[in-house]
């Protein structure tokens, strides 16, 4: 199995189009060096220019969101530039990400060893964030905190390091431990209506409802 027979499977459903976008178009189209691809309106963009296993893994990451979409895992579509946003978006990954690698490697033996080493950064990019004083939202302290909670769970040994960064913050921390508690419940097969229960108490741990997700 590869990423041909990955997109053969999602294709049966819709077809999936793979924009490969230029360097000089990375900016407008949200892809960055940290993130080098992305899913909007159904579409795949991932930047042209990267080494061609990156790009393969990239773009098999993000066909791999559609996949366990299709799957039936519950997606919140963030819109661009309320710190709310960040909340879905982290959230989203949170949801998906432990799925999506262990379906890309055991059933399309595609690794996801690029996304991980970019992922691994968010773990110092977090600490000089809340090292850096300023004050945030806490829809972005939050999303702080799920993004350690994927990061935690998908990267071995990187717990102990990352239990160290939440605590300088208690809305990071207090969403980094609702995440454990709540999300890790969370199973592929899962009824939808399970699955909104879950991410409910997840949510009401931080003082929201699937209603600000809304
Ligand atoms: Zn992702």
């Amino acid at each position: 199995m590869s990423i041909s027979d990955l997109k053969k499977e999602l294709n049966q459903s819709k077809q999936i189009e793979v924009i490969y976008v230029e360097k000089s178009k990375a900016k407008e189209n949200w892809l960055t060096e940290e993130s080098p691809a992305n899913v909007r309106d159904g579409k795949i963009y991932v930047l042209d220019d990267l080494p061609d296993e990156n790009k393969l893994q990239a773009e098999a990451h993000e066909l791999g969101h559609l996949y366990v979409e299709q799957l039936g895992v519950l997606k919140f579509d963030p819109e661009y530039g309320e710190p709310i946003d960040y909340l879905k978006l982290e959230l989203n990954n949170a949801l998906s990400h432990r799925f999506i690698i262990d379906i890309l490697n055991e059933k399309f033996n595609i690794s996801s060893d690029y996304h991980l080493h970019l992922r691994r950064k968010g773990i110092d990019n977090t600490k000089e964030i809340l090292q850096d004083n300023d004050e945030y939202e806490k829809e972005i302290l939050f999303g702080l905190g799920l993004k350690l909670f994927d990061i935690s769970i998908t990267i071995p040994d990187t717990e102990e390091e990352i239990e160290k960064i939440i605590h300088f913050n208690k809305d990071v921390s207090l969403a980094y431990e609702a995440a454990k508690t709540y999300l890790m419940q969370m199973k592929l097969d899962m009824p939808s209506e399970e699955q909104r229960q879950i991410i409910g108490n997840f949510l009401e741990k931080l003082g929201l409802s699937l209603e600000h997700l809304s």
